[in-house]
C-alpha cells in the first residue's frame, strides 16, 4: 500500500516518509471534539504555549525554531485562538471599557468625543 499524501510505499501504521496514517480516521464529532481538546489542552496546548511565551519567550522561541517543533502550538494558529480569545473577552466582558473607565487605557478618538461633547 501506498502512503496517500507522498506515494511512498508504507509497511507500518504511519508513512515513513511524511508520517501520514496508513489509515486515514474519519472526521466526525468525535474527531473534531479531540482535535479542539488537543489545541486547549494544558500540557502541549494554548495554555501550554502562553505560559511558556510569557515565563521563557526567547529560550522557548529558540527552541521552536531550532529544535522541537511539536512542543508549542503553531504560530498560525496561536495567533488565531490567542485573537478569538482576545476578540470574544473584550466583546463579551467590555475589557477596554473598563479600562477606559479606570483610566488605564486612554482612546484619544473616545476622549476628543467625550471632550466635544462637554463643550
Ligand atoms: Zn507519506
Amino acid at each position: 500500500m501506498n502512503c496517500k499524501n507522498c506515494n511512498t510505499e508504507v509497511t507500518s501504521n504511519y508513512c515513513p516518509n511524511c508520517g501520514q496514517p496508513k489509515n486515514v480516521k474519519r472526521i466526525d464529532g468525535h474527531y473534531i471534539i479531540h482535535e479542539i481538546e488537543h489545541v486547549l489542552h494544558f500540557e502541549r496546548g494554548i495554555l501550554f504555549t502562553i505560559r511558556e511565551l510569557i515565563i521563557n519567550p526567547g529560550q522557548n522561541i529558540q527552541n521552536y525554531l531550532s529544535e522541537n517543533r511539536s512542543r508549542l502550538v503553531k504560530p498560525i494558529i496561536f495567533i488565531i485562538i490567542t485573537s478569538l480569545i482576545y476578540s470574544i473577552l473584550t466583546a463579551q466582558l467590555q475589557i477596554v471599557n473598563l479600562l477606559v473607565v479606570l483610566g488605564l487605557l486612554v482612546i484619544p478618538f473616545q476622549q476628543s468625543v467625550k471632550n466635544g461633547l462637554q463643550k
